[in-house]
């Protein structure tokens, strides 16, 4: 096989991503050939990195010499004859099965036997592109992330047929690139479109339930540390996009009820409402339109207890002690009697996490309405509380009397929250979606796809995520989130909530 360091790259596509991967590879010293079927595409694209780096360059970022040899090191080549002395061939053009495998084995004949063929596809199967070749076991995924240049993951897709040592190449050839490179197996939306499809598909199910408006679903989510909410995400993404992706995964997986599209999203690209690019999605775009604000955090005075049993145990329930002594700082609470009991107290032997008050119970979401666990009960969602912001979606009771509802959300005020009123529903919004992108990737681990490293680097790499799944798994434990997905599952009835296997496994090791 070629010494991948010094080989001469060859990329075809020269659209948004085939120009990134020419200028990461450049940049990286290799001689690049970019190749477009369209005529004077490969010399438009380098003409527009030439100007993008140069801007760059113009504001202090990059170094002009710098700049001025990776330009050199790339040719716009009108003919692929040119090619034959590639030692790696990156494919990046359009995502059509017959189109990818049509040129590969095209660039099997013009090549020489031990170039490595990698293809940026994001969804065709590697194993069906590779088939028909007279080498199938040179061909890998090689999938890099929009845009290329800034995003550091790769993930290096095997194929049934692919050679170990061709993956392993492509692995380290993306390392000495800079890159953050995984492995994953050839299955439905490798490991990040797949993992990442419970962001969106539990909100939208929220939303089609009516349990909260998109503006207080997507500030709970941000409050756990996403960089942006689903709602706002899918809008950016662009919903024809992002509702194709799930389709084309839920098609893949034999039309798997986890995996089921929205009828929601459905309508709003029926209805060309596709978010940002047509200036209408969840949110209005117009240059006049205000993005609606969720009710801000007010401070609230501790409301009258003589004591405040904090249940539970784990790093949550300690957050939350902690949250509680902040909140109660050295005083009494409010109707405490002189030589009271301590006003705050522990049980650590409780298999809930929350705050007793009275008899009332203010409890962490274990997948169960509020409802179902009696009268004064209100629920609180999962307290991830990786920014400081305060959101927390909440529920009460239906049976709550009105004095401990208006309670419950002054206790969480008081805890420091920004409590957010929020439909009666099972595992409210981000304990439901952080346990079941956790499941996801659990069952990706467990069908081989990816190991839990691997995972997590690719979650927080290629869509920014706060914590990889496992990393959630660790804080949270295998047994309150499979309880919660059970719940979830007695509640919905349906394939869509089932535990993987490899969590169940986990709940007997805990
Ligand atoms: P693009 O439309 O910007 O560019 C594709 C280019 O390929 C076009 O210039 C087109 O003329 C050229 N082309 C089409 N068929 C060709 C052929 N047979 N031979 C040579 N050139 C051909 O598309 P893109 O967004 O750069 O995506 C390219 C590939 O990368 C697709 O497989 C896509 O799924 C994958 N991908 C895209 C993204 C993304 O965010 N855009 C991310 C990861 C992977």
């Amino acid at each position: 096989m070629n010494d991948l360091n010094n080989a001469p790259v060859l990329v075809v596509g020269a659209g948004i991503m085939g120009a990134g991967i020419a200028q990461v590879a450049a940049q990286a010293g290799h001689s690049v050939m970019l190749f477009d079927m369209r005529d004077g595409a490969a010399l438009e694209a380098k003409d527009k990195l030439t100007s993008s780096l140069n801007a760059l360059v113009a504001k202090g970022k990059l170094n002009a010499d710098a700049v001025a040899q990776t330009l050199s090191r790339i040719s716009a080549i009108s003919s692929l004859q040119e090619a034959a002395a590639a030692g790696l061939v990156v494919e990046a053009i359009v995502e059509k099965l017959e189109a990818k495998r049509g040129l590969f084995q095209q660039l099997e004949a013009l090549v020489s036997a031990d170039c490595i063929l990698a293809t940026n596809t994001s969804s065709i199967s590697v194993t069906a592109i590779a088939n028909g070749l007279q080498h199938p076991g040179r061909l890998v995924g090689m999938h890099f992330f929009n845009p290329v240049p800034l995003m550091k993951l790769v993930e290096v897709v095997s194929g049934l047929q692919t050679d170990a040592a061709v993956a392993q190449a492509i692995f380290a050839l993306s390392q000495a690139w800079g890159k953050v490179a995984v492995h994953a197996r050839s299955t439905p939306g490798f490991i990040v479109n797949r993992i990442a499809r419970p962001y969106y598909a539990e909100t939208l199910a929220l939303l089609q339930e009516q349990s909260a408006t998109p503006a207080v679903l997507d500030a709970c989510l941000r409050a756990a540390g996403f960089r942006m909410g689903p709602c706002e995400l899918m809008d950016l993404i662009g919903h024809d996009t992002n509702f194709s992706v799930t389709q084309s995964v839920y098609e893949a997986n034999f039309f798997d009820k986890r995996y089921q599209p929205s009828l929601m999203q459905r309508e709003m690209v029926d209805g060309g409402l596709l978010g940002r690019k047509s200036g209408q999605g969840f949110y209005r775009y117009a240059a006049d339109a205000a993005k609606p604000a969720i009710a801000a955090a007010q401070a609230s005075p501790m409301p009258a207890a003589q004591s405040l049993w904090l249940h539970g145990r784990g790093p949550l329930a300690d957050a939350l002690h902690a949250a509680c002594e902040r909140a109660l700082g050295t005083e009494r609470l409010p109707d405490a009697d002189a030589g009271a009991a301590p006003a705050l107290l522990r049980d650590e032997s409780s298999e809930w996490i929350g705050l007793e008050i009275k008899g009332c119970q203010l409890r962490m979401t274990d997948g169960r309405c509020a409802s179902q666990l009696g009268a004064d009960v209100a629920v609180f969602d999962l307290p991830l509380q990786t920014t400081q912001d305060t959101v927390l979606a909440w529920a009460p009771s239906s049976r709550a009397s009105a004095a401990w509802t208006a309670q419950a959300e002054q206790w969480l005020q008081a805890l420091g929250f920004n409590p957010q009123r929020v439909a009666d529903t099972p595992g409210l919004v981000v304990a439901r979606s952080i346990a079941m992108l956790v499941n996801e990737a659990a069952d990706a681990v467990h069908q081989g796809v990816c190991n839990e490293a691997a995972a997590d680097a690719a979650m927080k790499l290629g869509v920014n995520y706060p914590a990889g799944p496992f990393e959630w798994l660790a804080l949270w434990g295998a047994v309150p989130v499979c309880q919660l997905l059970d719940a979830l599952d007695a509640f919905y009835r349906g394939e869509r909530y089932r535990a993987s296997p490899l969590l169940r496994q986990r709940t007997w090791q805990d």
